[in-house]
């Protein structure tokens, strides 16, 4: 072929491809409305939702808020959910007020060479047993009915962390099988510092209510005894314990994740998802700064990602794309990502239908010329997000500080090891540096100190970044030789080349 007339087909294809870029810019810029947008974001920062914490109840008003949204602005709610609610099992633990045991001319108390992990409160005198690990094994011949069992912490080559923890977790049950009133394991691991784990453990905490033996708990706790010279005395001198635990919360709570979509045009491309999600929770009320405030506004974290959301919606809702979009607001990210991992593990849709994962989520800005996407480089839907900010004047960086492992610490971690490719739409940062830190995971995280015409900035970019993967005829893959490429063959299968 001519080389005149490549260039010629090229240079058309070029114009053809920017003017599209162009129209699609016009029909944002019309309908998202700075004055509205503010709006969802100055409601979602605002004082009077307590910092949006799972454990608090205001966090519900957000929820409500993000729903009633979401079907304003025309997006439905799965047929398989049959609500915009995705229910969440949450449960929150607050150490005792008291958690002392006396024994052997001792005093022990929680937070220092004890530690209360579950049970409800307890108070008496109680004879102790020791029974090994507290392993099936080591209750041959021993009978612990309505007395105390003592064993060792973890199990013979179960010595972790998590692997204490899942231990424990069966040797409770297994104690409460035989009759036993209450656990004490005995700690002596000496690669995990007892220090490290009171710092850890002994304050409040949320998870997950994936355990459908916690209501049947018998207090459990950890007590330090490195040399093994306690474990030793109450087999061979003193099995007589008193016990005095006082004001332990165990507290289920229904956390909620907003889930909604809107149907793709497309006959065969609507039956995928492109899924877009942003955390709404915080960290609610902490210690007063400076100025005395003790409210965590979360602008930045994450009011203004679950902003981007709700536009998303706006403007889908009037221009759906060629794939399905998916709206996910997840409840609980800032308590370990669970609202999220939740859905991952009990999805209303195939797994496998979901081609992507624009996650957005921040710690905070340092150039308002950017937008820093943490996992740019690693799919093959870069340049969508490349041209998209472009379009709005900013330029797409990819993460600057790998060092903090950021791709690893948001909700998007959880869809990529499912295998979709999952990166996360962050505002403009060059340094997880001074200008991040004073914000991040602080009172003055709030909207009076945000530059709004970059937020608008931002938003736009991240709708034009998910118009134009949604209408990509090509599924977004992740580059070969990613970490999570093979994450992404099991899922996909044959879309992977051989
Ligand atoms: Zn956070």
């Amino acid at each position: 072929m001519n080389r005149k007339l490549v260039s010629t087909g090229l240079f058309s294809l070029l114009m053809l491809f920017v003017f599209s870029l162009k129209a699609q810019k016009e029909e944002i810029d019309a309908i998202i409305d700075k004055a509205e947008a503010v709006s969802h974001f100055k409601f979602l920062a605002a004082d009077e939702l307590m910092g949006r914490d799972p454990a608090r109840a205001e966090i519900d008003l957000a929820a409500l808020y993000i729903a009633n949204q979401f079907e304003k602005y025309g997006a439905k709610p799965l047929e398989e959910m049959g609500s915009f609610y995705q229910k969440v099992p949450l449960r929150y633990s607050n150490p005792p007020v008291v958690g002392t045991i006396y024994w052997n001319n001792d005093t022990l108390q929680h937070g220092e060479e004890l530690l209360v992990l579950a049970g409800d409160d307890v108070q008496g005198d109680f004879e102790a047993v020791v029974v090994g690990y507290g392993l099936e094994e080591d209750y041959e011949n021993v009978n612990v009915d309505g007395k105390w069992v003592v064993a060792r912490v973890g199990a013979p080559n179960r010595l972790s962390p998590p692997e204490l923890f899942a231990a424990g977790r069966e040797k409770m049950v297994l104690a409460r099988s035989k009759g036993a009133l209450g656990l004490i394991e005995m700690y002596n691991v000496p690669t995990t510092p007892w220090t490290l784990l009171v710092n850890y453990l002994n304050k409040p905490q949320m998870g997950l209510d994936t355990d459908p033996d916690a209501e049947k708990s018998i207090p459990y706790l950890w007590m330090k005894d490195l040399t093994g010279e306690r474990i030793q005395a109450i087999r061979d001198e003193s099995s007589h314990i008193n016990v005095d635990i006082r004001g332990k919360i165990n507290r289920k709570i229904s956390g909620k994740n907003v889930v909604a979509y809107i149907e793709g045009t497309d006959e065969t491309l609507r039956d995928e998802f492109l899924m877009l999600s942003a955390h709404y929770d915080h960290v609610g009320i902490g210690a007063p700064n400076a100025a005395g405030d003790s409210i965590y506004n979360g602008a930045r974290d994450n009011a203004v990602g679950t902003a981007a959301l709700i536009q998303a919606a706006q403007y889908f809702g009037i221009h759906p794309p060629k794939r399905s979009i998916l709206l996910c607001a997840w409840t609980a990210e800032e308590k370990g990502l669970l609202g999220s991992s939740y859905f991952a593990d009990h999805p209303p849709v195939e797994l496998s239908d979901i081609v992507y994962n624009l996650n957005i989520d921040n710690a905070g800005y340092n150039d308002t010329t950017l937008v820093t996407v943490i996992g740019l480089g690693r799919s093959t839907a870069d340049r969508h997000l490349q041209e998209a900010a472009k379009t709005f004047g900013l330029e797409a960086i990819a993460d600057p500080a790998p060092e903090q492992g950021l791709y690893d610490r948001s909700d998007n971690v959880n869809f990529a090891k499912k295998g979709i490719p999952a990166p996360t739409f962050s505002l403009g940062f060059t340094a997880f540096d001074a200008e991040i830190a004073k914000h991040y995971h602080q009172a003055s995280d709030q909207i009076d100190n945000f530059d709004l015409d970059y937020a608008l900035k931002y938003w736009k970019s991240y709708i034009l970044s998910a118009e134009l993967i949604a209408n990509d005829p090509d599924k977004p893959l992740w580059k070969k030789g990613d970490k999570y490429e093979d994450a992404g063959k099991n899922l996909y299968g044959s879309d992977y080349p051989e």
